[in-house]
């Protein structure tokens, strides 16, 4: 379904992030991100440059947004302005970072001394608390009520929506040659109601080649595994362009 775009102007910068730079606008509703090529890794200690990454970034998570939006997934999307601009309903962002895991990887294997690429067979959800400060701690649904950071009404509906994202983009993705191995995601409230925000992108998935389980994501940038653009550009016409020539 198409939307018509709402008329709005770029007004002052709310917050600058890692990756994002959010700008408020005409409508109080509205946010306008902004996809930057600086990356971070390990909380700040290792900080680089991924060229073209913004865009990438913008471009594949719009167009998975939208996938989703079709699938009945409420997001904050609205529209791509630009290369590196979105355009996004305003979300009051719930301080839990939700990741999703169907293979495990990163911390999972330290935690568990699972091998990476152990297949895992129910995907499983993981909660941690956003704060730079404490380095975001792995919490539980009893941290969160401590916390206050959601009501168990709300996290029993992120734990849901979690894992019904993960039922469309997993396919989707393979469908493309490509592993979701585990992604995050973020989610926040508006006029009393939930949405998917953030992005979803290479920075915040883990993405392998089906075949050869080669990685194309941030871990290359985390791992110094070189080829960091070149994976992120293949990401790119795999899901954004493959997605355009499809439909
Ligand atoms: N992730 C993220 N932001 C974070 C931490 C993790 O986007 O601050 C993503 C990461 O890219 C991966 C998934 O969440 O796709 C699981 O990450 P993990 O817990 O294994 O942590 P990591 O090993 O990446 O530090």
């Amino acid at each position: 379904m198409k939307r018509a775009v709402p008329e709005v102007e770029q007004r002052e910068k709310m917050y600058e992030g890692k990756a994002k730079i959010v700008y408020a606008t005409s409508r109080p509703d509205l946010i306008i991100q902004y996809f930057k090529d600086d990356a971070t890794a390990f909380n700040a200690l290792k900080r680089g440059t991924i060229v073209g990454k913004g865009v990438v970034n913008n471009r594949m998570s719009a167009a998975l947004f939208q996938r989703l939006e079709r699938a009945g997934v409420p997001t904050h999307y609205l529209a791509i302005l630009s290369d590196r601009e979105m355009l996004c309903r305003r979300l009051e962002i719930i301080r839990i970072e939700t990741i999703v895991r169907n293979i495990v990887a990163g911390s999972l294997a330290k935690r568990t001394g699972f091998e990476e690429g152990t297949p895992i067979r129910e995907p499983i959800v993981e909660l941690y608390y956003k704060s730079d400060p404490l380095g975001d701690p792995m919490i539980t649904d009893d941290h969160v009520r401590l916390l206050g950071l959601a009501t168990p009404r709300e996290l029993g509906w992120i734990r849901r929506t979690a894992l019904r994202i993960n039922r469309v983009l997993r396919p989707h993705m393979a469908r493309r040659g490509l592993l979701l191995v585990d992604f995050k995601l973020e989610f926040g409230r508006a006029r009393g109601r939930l949405y998917l925000g953030d992005e979803i992108s290479p920075d915040t998935c883990r993405l392998w080649d089906a075949r050869t389980r080669t990685k194309l994501d941030k871990d290359r940038f985390r791992q110094d595994l070189g080829g960091v653009e070149d994976a992120y550009q293949e990401v790119f016409r795999r899901l954004v362009e493959g997605a355009v020539t499809r439909t």
